[in-house]
């Protein structure tokens, strides 16, 4: 067998991002293991390294997998994500993304796992206290939905921890994360699908309805909102990255990552008719509760912690590779 740096245990590595850190981890010489419930994750996005699907609440479960793979840190995905459904149903939403994380920094301890990296949110920030103004990580911790809640207990849990524990920990506050994998191997699949570029995409492709354009008279350059598109590729770059901070003795915290710059509903629009060569169908709609105009990171924190920087600044390029991804999937297989 080649020599590896170990396994790693993703958590939700067969959703979206977990799944595409599984392939950068393996990429850098990991060996990941996914541990998912596969209520949303995906079969097909389990491609590099071992599936154990079962609920991060079951801890014989959890104990069985630290002993059978003897993880050396732990990348934690899991988590349901639907802004509009935690505000529905908040309980399924704090027992699932805060008693799971509970039950996995608790296996983590039994285990001697003391490295973890945690899947966290713009979404811990709610509104901007200025309007437009891009937010660093010293913005208040204002979350406006029980998704954004739950998430920023996660990272307090994670302090706490650190402090009477020495849990190693870093959380990574993901704005608007996009794309597909540029090789063409994975991509996006939300079922209800709620994201801009995949319904998009789709209106383009005449699998899906036209778009709606939630809100026009947003205080922004063409009244559409903006938001910081970051590309899911490097998003998982950063995660390796953050495993390795933490694995060298680096300091625990949190840190943004967004690419410092906004784009508007209707320049996302015109990069996905470009990609597709026709126009995307869409129509004005009104504004969608709870969007604020403008979200953009001041992502200068994680470039000084981490060395990271975003590779895809470009929208163009970024919206090329989901293109790709869904054009291929609407092909009859
Ligand atoms: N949006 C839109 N029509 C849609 C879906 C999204 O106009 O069908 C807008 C939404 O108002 C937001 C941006 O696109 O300004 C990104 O929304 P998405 O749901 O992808 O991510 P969010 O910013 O809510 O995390």
């Amino acid at each position: 067998m080649p020599a590896t740096k170990g396994h790693v245990l993703v958590t939700g590595g067969a959703g979206y991002i977990g799944s595409h850190t599984c392939k950068a981890l393996a990429g850098a010489g990991y060996v990941p293991v996914t541990l998912d419930s596969m209520v949303y994750g995906h079969p097909w996005a389990v491609q590099w390294g071992p599936l154990v699907e079962g609920d991060l609440r079951d801890a014989d479960l959890l104990d069985s997998v630290f002993a059978l793979f003897r993880p050396m840190a732990v990348l934690h995905f899991a988590a349901f994500t639907s802004v509009g459904e935690s505000v529905a149903d908040p309980g399924r939403y704090y027992d699932n993304n805060v008693g799971g994380t509970i039950a996995l920094l608790e296996a983590m301890r039994r285990a001697g796992c003391a490295t973890v990296v945690f899947s966290s949110t713009a979404a811990v920030y709610g509104e901007p206290v200025v309007p437009g103004a891009p937010m660093d990580e010293t913005h208040p911790l204002a979350p406006v939905n029980p998704y954004g809640r739950a998430k920023l207990a996660v990272e307090g849990m994670l302090a706490d921890y650190g402090a009477a524990y020495g849990l190693r920990h870093m959380s990574l506050r993901y704005f608007n994360a996009a794309g597909a994998d540029p090789d063409g191997e994975l991509g996006e699949e939300h079922d209800p699908e709620t994201h801009l570029i995949p319904l998009a995409i789709g209106a383009a492709l005449g699998t899906r309805a036209s778009l709606k354009v939630f809100g026009q008279d947003y205080p922004t350059p063409d009244g559409t909102c903006v938001r910081d598109y970051v590309h899911v590729a490097d998003l998982a770059r950063a995660h390796i990255l953050a495993l390795e901070h933490l694995g060298a003795g680096g300091a625990p915290g949190s840190l943004n990552l967004g690419t410092g710059r906004g784009h508007s509903v209707r320049e996302v629009l015109d990069a996905v008719g470009r990609a597709a060569g026709r126009p995307v169908p869409h129509e004005a709609a009104p504004r969608r509760a709870g969007d604020p105009g403008l979200l953009v990171a001041a992502a200068g924190r994680a470039r000084e912690v981490l060395g990271w920087a975003p590779e895809f600044t470009d929208m163009d390029a970024l919206v090329a590779t989901a293109w790709r991804w869904h054009a291929a999937q609407a092909q009859p297989r």
